[in-house]
């Protein structure tokens, strides 16, 4: 392609509102426009990173046997009632009517589609297992579109399917394309972690999600720094045996404690570490008060508080609530001498608590030298808290360290969520009529090369892995003015071409700054740059990513791609 007739648009002053990394470079490198809020096309440029992604995508999911289909976008909205998501989606799902006012949806995930699809063709459990997959545009009114193609509006997803007779099928199944996922992600070069999240409103057990190492991630994964271990910190269970102190247990004692509310500020107060205190906070679970007690440097995990009490809604207690039910001020609570009828509940860490400290249920006091289950009663211990950095990794192995991420990719098991609903059934082998066993995979096409450029770029521009860069090769004439530059330009394109090389040829009549500076933001891994000494015929080649240049006789340039091909795999 020659570069003069590229249409790449670049963009010298990038809008105020792209934070992003991949955002600004993308847009400035001519890859991408907006054309409102959320919504993008792709360019020339863009077009061909999202095909290689699309391919390595398809190869990998081919390869374990899945099948590939397209569905539509615009939806009826009569199977997202079956399911009842029309209902309880929200906003995020773009409705509208057609000109004879039925409803539709545009997709933001196919499960329904998909489901009202199988079930009229699928009767027998001969026909299961099955994974189908699509490549498609998916559409979601996302409350803050941002950090450009990484929460868009309308963006690229490859969703997949699978349909089984039991869950030992789905079990498989989720495994299969678990692999084919980290195939994908190795292949695109990027640094990630497959984690353990938690299901949320899905339903559903087992759920990963494939999370981009980067700091504008808007998750916080916790990982071992030895092993494979990375959950999501919502999930990351924490397995710490506490040592307790071999002191003396002391008699309980009351004392003033002034305004000291905070656990720092009582730690502070009556200089013991935080980790002497114990945290106790009053909850709301399904309408009932519970009181929730952590070592005062320990913070309340919400969904494993939620977990533990097989709850469906867990909110803290307010102000005016915690006066009703214990009598005292936030600051002051704690577990001795609750009103009966109040649960408590702990974190293991405070089983180990010795001579510890906590709020007295009375303005200004807390108690000294409390004791668990001496002086205060645990309905059960449980793990309830966050896991911190430093902690050990669940697994055994390594230490626990935090990195934020980005979420390129769901598996989620969903079981018969969406089959019973909707009446997917087949006859099993005993012919029984038994509901379909599904689950639903999802990678962010578009989101992954925004995620690429997260991680792969430099002060310059974009540092494109071989096989996601737009072109091969990036050939530049430095001054088309000159013959022999020129006529050499012309020939090494020629022949790069017919030895089906992707070559960008920069022929424009620019500055030679102009082109050095493109190449670099555009980010080809190899430039070959035909300069001053074309009429010896020699050439530079150029790596992007270290900025080593060598000086190469023509007669040797297949030669040097080639090295500089397998040096950078
Ligand atoms: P998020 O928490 O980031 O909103 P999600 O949980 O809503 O993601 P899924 O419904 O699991 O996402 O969708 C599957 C994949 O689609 C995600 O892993 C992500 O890579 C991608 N994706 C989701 N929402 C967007 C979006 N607004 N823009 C680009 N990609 C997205
Ligand atoms: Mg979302």
């Amino acid at each position: 392609m020659r570069q003069s007739q590229l249409y790449s648009p670049t963009l010298r002053e990038v809008p105020a509102d792209a934070e992003a990394k991949s955002h600004q470079l993308l847009l400035r490198a001519g890859f991408i426009r907006q054309n409102v809020s959320g919504v993008y096309s792709f360019l020339p440029l863009g077009k061909k990173v999202l095909r290689k992604i699309e391919t390595i995508v398809r190869e990998e999911m081919d390869f374990i046997g899945s099948q590939e289909v397209l569905m539509p976008a615009l939806q009826p909205s009569e199977v997202w009632e079956e399911s009842g998501r029309w209902y309880t989606y929200g906003p995020e799902l773009m409705r509208l009517n057609d000109r004879h006012d039925r409803t539709f949806a545009l997709g933001a995930t196919h499960e329904e589609l998909i489901t009202s699809l199988l079930r009229d063709e699928v009767k027998s459990y001969k026909k299961l297992p099955m994974v189908l997959y699509q490549i498609q545009t998916k559409f979601r009114d996302e409350k803050r579109p941002r950090f450009g193609l990484l929460r868009g509006r309308e963006f690229i997803m490859k969703d997949a399917y699978s349909f089984d007779v039991d869950q030992e099928g789905l079990d498989r199944n989720y495994d299969n394309i678990f692999h084919a996922y980290k195939n994908v992600f190795t292949r695109c070069g990027l640094d990630f972690r497959a984690v353990l999240a938690d299901s949320g409103a899905m339903g559903g057990r087992d759920t990963h999600e494939f999370m981009v190492l980067s700091e504008i991630g808007e998750d916080t994964i916790a990982y071992s720094d030895r092993s494979e271990f990375a959950a999501n910190i919502e999930m990351a269970p924490v397995k710490v045996i506490y040592a307790k102190k071999d002191s003396e247990l002391r008699e309980k004692e009351i004392i003033m404690t002034e305004n000291k509310r905070s656990i720092k500020d009582v730690a502070e107060f009556l200089d013991i570490p935080e980790q002497e205190c114990i945290k106790s906070l009053l909850w709301i679970v399904d309408e009932q008060p519970v009181l929730v007690l952590t070592r005062g440097d320990h913070q309340i995990n919400d969904i494993k508080l939620k977990n533990a009490l097989e709850a469906s809604i867990v909110k803290l207690a307010t102000e005016e609530q915690t006066n009703e039910i214990l009598n005292s001020e936030i600051g002051f609570i704690g577990p001795v001498n609750v009103p009966d009828g109040i649960k408590v509940i702990a974190d293991e860490a405070v089983r180990s608590v010795v001579n510890g400290v906590c709020g007295a249920n009375e303005q200004d006091k807390h108690f000294v030298n409390v004791n668990p289950d001496r002086d205060f009663k645990v309905d059960f211990y449980d793990d309830l808290r966050f896991i911190k950095e430093g902690d050990p990794s669940p697994d055994g192995n390594g230490t626990i360290v935090f990195a934020k991420g980005i979420e390129v990719g769901h598996v989620f098991k969903l079981g018969t969520r969406y089959s019973e609903s909707m009446n997917a059934e087949i006859l099993d082998k005993n012919g029984k009529s038994t509901p379909i066993v599904m689950g639903s995979y999802g990678i962010g096409v578009s989101r992954t090369l925004a995620a690429v450029v997260e991680q792969m770029h430099d002060e310059n521009g974009i540092l494109w892995p071989t096989q996601l860069s737009p072109f091969d090769l990036h050939l530049i004439c430095v001054n088309p003015k000159n013959d022999s530059q020129s006529a050499l330009g012309e020939k090494l394109y020629e022949e790069l071409k017919s030895n089906r090389f992707d070559v960008l040829y920069d022929d424009r009549k620019e500055r030679a700054g102009v082109k050095f500076t493109d190449a670099d933001l555009i980010g080809i891994p190899i430039q070959i740059i035909v300069g001053k000494r074309a009429e010896e015929g020699i050439i530079e080649m150029k790596n992007r990513k270290t900025g080593h240049k060598d000086e190469v006789h023509v007669s040797e340039l297949l030669a040097s791609i080639a090295q500089h091909q397998a040096e950078s795999r």
